[in-house]
């Protein structure tokens, strides 16, 4: 069987790092370990790949993953999903509540099934998890530098420094393209509250726009298997192995020596990988029954299943934390809302936009608006515990309900239940679904807090900026009045906002529910660590993905032994560096200020602005008062009035090194580069499966409809035929990209890097066009070997990104002549 031999092939070698689960944390991972030569890493994945291979084509053939609006797919079956249901809970009247989680590389709701929002929560959680961890080093002082790292905002960002530019991760913000998304926020505003310019930046509170995990370029999502592991996926030192089960992990006394593994398809032998360290990234209901089938957790329960036990952990499992929402909408007037879509013509009109050029309707998740409230003006509730989602239409069911009416929607729920729940194995068998018992609304607390929701729900939906677009309540319906009654819909309504986290939760080793300490360790054993949603102490306050991510960028560098990022002040707005810091904190004529950096790409020419925090922890900007300083590394602050200064810095010392700026990149790109110029032939093999792939598509979906019996066998029969005269195009596209090799062009790289390392400023496509012609894979390995050989000069850290991206962004449809000018003013 392939699985298996492949299986034994991989374990011919042991790892420095087993990644078990290639979901948001996983994906992380194997790119930050993996970035370590030096490191031999494994990741594991239950599911299959989330595309065939990492392009456009690649995304296309597996819309169902990366269109942004199809979100509500994979949540109907299993493919992709391990489907889970929790066990009947006692206060919502007994109803089993249906926990879809992504079992595929970038994974889980995570980031290949999620809906896409892009909300890091509130800078309170991280001080929060510093305090019951008790480690300042998770603070949120220590924690934003690393959400600043993982994203790469799309889009202007003047000046702000909670916004990342160079990481992995593609945030967009969507647009309101209809006047609901307006409605909505001035409600909000006219109801009381304040109205905020970027929940994840200074004020969360408040209503505003809800950016989304969406790449601009090609509207697709950005799941961390896009955006983490395709930029690794060529590396010798990494090894991906989908399809696979992490049964448990093998102990030598206390010490984790390997692990055992089988195909998740079919039942096989098992295979067992040795390695120096496993990191379990199965999320908040995998990962504690990992750690429980392999003999860690509580020796009462593990004694139940006849289990060897190694570690007495009660915590594991324990401490189940989630958010849950309700629906609240309103009727609205015809073409507002999203309605049109859902029907032909113009879904299949939305559906060829998406298609051929990445834009439109399918490009976007919908909900790009939202809110952070408090519930009540308590003195002990110093942020909102109430997140509003808004949609221009209806989310009913898990998207498995009919829209029948043109509507709005909020799905509105609370940040921080007093509930909390179990995980627990149901037997030895690896395959078994867990026993998941979130006990929802057992705390008597939570089930009041969710009618105040609705209840405030109602209130913003009633303000004038409604008055216009609104028609009569839907859900509930205006019949529900009193507080009994709301609260009777409330049991009976509630949904999981799917966010199970904290099952494994990371503390004080005093605390007899601790399960990992502060560097993500499992106590009491050695080389086995959780990385994951699990291991948050408490739920973060807003949707877990981005935290997820921000955890998992943390603990890369904590388990690569690397120093952590820092802010260079203790001010919670502090600016933020990314590469190429080299900016001390200083202080000038006895203010406390420092440079704000306005982008950090290699070889930019960047503004510097300088900014002062405030005792209440805003920023001023002190450009209006004085003329902007501009600071230069080797002589401080500088009273320039240039708008311009050129930009070369270390990210590891403090140290400018004068001699960089004189030199070129020449000297330092490397002798070959892999190379051809078969770009064409590839594109229209890859152009031509493509076709048979629809056509198949399409005889399948007309044809079973149409035809009589016989008809039928016979068209499906050529169906899968054209099915796999498809796969046999790809495979002879890889076969041709594989055996073609070419006279390297180095010169024209060469060339063109040295223009924009003289800062001669000549255009975007001018120094980009010679490398148009490359191969796309090929473009990923001059990046990284051109890194490599930089970081003699200490500044590599893929700044060449921001470089190569757009050509490879530009090579592929869709791309948009707007997205090459605003590159273009960038560069
Ligand atoms: C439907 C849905 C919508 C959501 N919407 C949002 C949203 O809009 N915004 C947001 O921020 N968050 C959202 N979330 C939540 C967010 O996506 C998750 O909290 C986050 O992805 C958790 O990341 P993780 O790394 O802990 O786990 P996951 O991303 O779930 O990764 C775990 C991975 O491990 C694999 N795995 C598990 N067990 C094994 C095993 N034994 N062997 C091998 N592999 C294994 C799984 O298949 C999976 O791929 C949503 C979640 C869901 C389900």
């Amino acid at each position: 069987m392939l699985w298996l031999r492949k299986a034994r092939q991989v374990a011919s070698v042991k790892y420095d790092f087993v990644i078990c689960g290639g979901g948001s944390a996983g994906c992380v991972l194997a790119n930050r370990l993996s970035a370590d030569k030096s490191k031999n890493v494994l990741l594991l994945e239950a599911g299959p790949s989330d595309k065939f291979f990492s392009n456009r084509l690649g995304k296309l053939i597996s819309w169902k993953i990366h269109m942004p609006a199809a979100l509500q797919y994979n949540l109907q079956d299993d493919k992709l999903n391990w489907y889970y249901e929790t066990v009947p809970q006692k206060h919502a009247n007994n109803r089993s509540f249906y926990w879809p989680r992504g079992r595929v590389l970038g994974a889980t709701g995570s980031s290949s099934l999620n809906a896409m929002v892009y909300v890091r929560g509130h800078g309170k959680d991280q001080d929060r998890w510093a305090q019951e961890i008790g480690d300042e080093q998770w603070n949120y002082d220590h924690v934003l530098p690393y959400f600043i790292r993982a994203q790469n905002f799309h889009g202007a960002i003047d000046g702000d420094t909670y916004k990342g530019t160079n990481g992995f991760l593609h945030v967009t913000d969507g647009e309101f393209n209809t006047p609901l998304y307006e409605a909505f926020v001035q409600a909000g505003i006219q109801a009381g509250y304040p109205k905020t310019e970027d929940v994840n930046g200074y004020q969360q509170e408040g209503f505003g726009k809800l950016p989304m995990t969406v790449y601009k370029n090609d509207g697709s999502r950005a799941n961390t298997s896009s955006c983490y592991l395709d930029p690794a996926r060529h590396r010798e030192n990494l090894k991906i192995l989908p399809n696979t089960l992490a049964e448990k992990v093998i102990f030598n006394g206390t010490t984790a020596t390997g692990i055992d593994i089988s195909s998740f398809k079919a039942q096989t032998d098992t295979v067992r990988i040795e390695a120096k360290e496993i990191i379990l990234c199965g999320g908040s209901i995998n990962s504690p029954q990992m750690l429980q089938l392999s003999g860690i957790g509580n020796y009462e329960e593990l004694k139940k299943h006849e289990i060897q036990p190694i570690v007495h952990l009660p915590g594991v499992g324990e401490n189940l934390q989630d958010h849950l929402e309700i629906p609240v909408s309103n009727k609205t007037l015809s073409g507002l809302s999203l309605k049109k879509y859902q029907m032909p013509p113009l879904m299949q009109l939305i559906g060829a936009e998406w298609f051929l050029r990445g834009t439109g309707v399918c490009a976007t998740n919908h909900f790009h608006a939202g809110a952070f409230i408090r519930s009540k003006a308590a003195e002990d509730l110093d942020h909102p515990d109430i997140q509003l989602h808004f949609v221009p239409s209806q989310y009913l069911d898990h998207g498995r309900g009919e829209i029948e009416q043109e509507a709005f929607q909020a799905h509105v729920g609370t940040l921080r239940a007093k509930s909390t729940g179990h995980v627990k194995i149901r037997s030895r068998n690896p395959r078994d679904h867990p026993e998941i018992d979130p006990k929802y609304l057992s705390n008597p607390d939570d089930l009041p807090d969710l009618v105040t929701c609705l209840k405030l729900t109602r209130e913003i939906f009633a303000q004038a900026a409604f008055d216009e677009l609104r028609l009569e309540e839907l859900i509930p319906g205006k019949e529900l009045i009193t507080d009994r009654e709301m609260a009777d819909w409330v049991k009976s309504i509630i949904e999981t906002v799917y966010h199970p986290s904290s099952t494994c939760k990371m503390g004080r080793e005093e605390d007899p529910m601790t399960v990992v300490d502060s560097k993500c360790r499992v106590l009491g054993t050695e080389g086995l660590r959780v990385v994951d949603a699990s291991i948050m102490p408490s739920i973060a306050s807003g949707n877990l993905n981005a935290p997820t991510i921000a955890i998992a960028e943390k603990a890369a560098d904590i388990i690569l032994g690397k120093d952590p990022l820092i802010l260079p002040n203790s001010q919670s707005c502090g600016p933020i560096f990314q590469i190429g810091d080299c900016f001390p904190e200083t202080s000038v004529g006895g203010e406390h200020a420092f440079p704000c950096m306005a982008n950090s790409d290699y070889g930019d020419t960047v503004t510097f602005t300088k900014r002062r925090c405030s005792s209440d922890g805003h920023w001023s900007d002190l450009n209006d008062v004085n003329e902007p300083y501009f600071f230069d590394c080797t002589q401080g602050w500088l009273n320039q009035t240039e708008t311009n200064y050129d930009y070369y810095a270390s990210s590891e010392s403090s140290e400018y090194d004068d001699s960089m700026s004189n030199s070129t990149f020449e000297d330092v790109i490397p002798d070959e580069m892999p190379t051809n110029n078969y770009m064409s032939i590839t594109i229209s093999l890859a152009i031509v499966s493509f076709l048979f792939s629809l056509v198949s598509f399409i005889l399948m979906a007309v044809l079973i409809r149409k035809c009589t019996r016989i008809y039928i066998h016979m068209n499906l029969l050529a169906a899968i035929m054209l099915r796999h005269l498809t796969f046999i195009v790809f495979i002879l596209y890889k076969v041709i990209q594989w055996r073609i090799k070419v006279e390297p062009k180095l010169e024209d790289i060469q060339k063109s890097l040295i223009e924009l390392s003289q800062n001669q400023y000549i255009g975007w496509d001018s120094y980009l066009q010679p490398l148009e012609s490359y191969e796309l894979n090929d473009l990923t390995s001059v990046e990284q070997s051109t890194c490599s050989s930089l970081a003699q000069f200490e500044v590599c850290k893929c700044q060449l990104q921001c470089l190569l991206y757009p050509v490879i962004q530009k090579n592929l449809p869709g791309y948009a002549a707007s997205e090459a000018a605003s590159l273009d003013s960038k560069i």
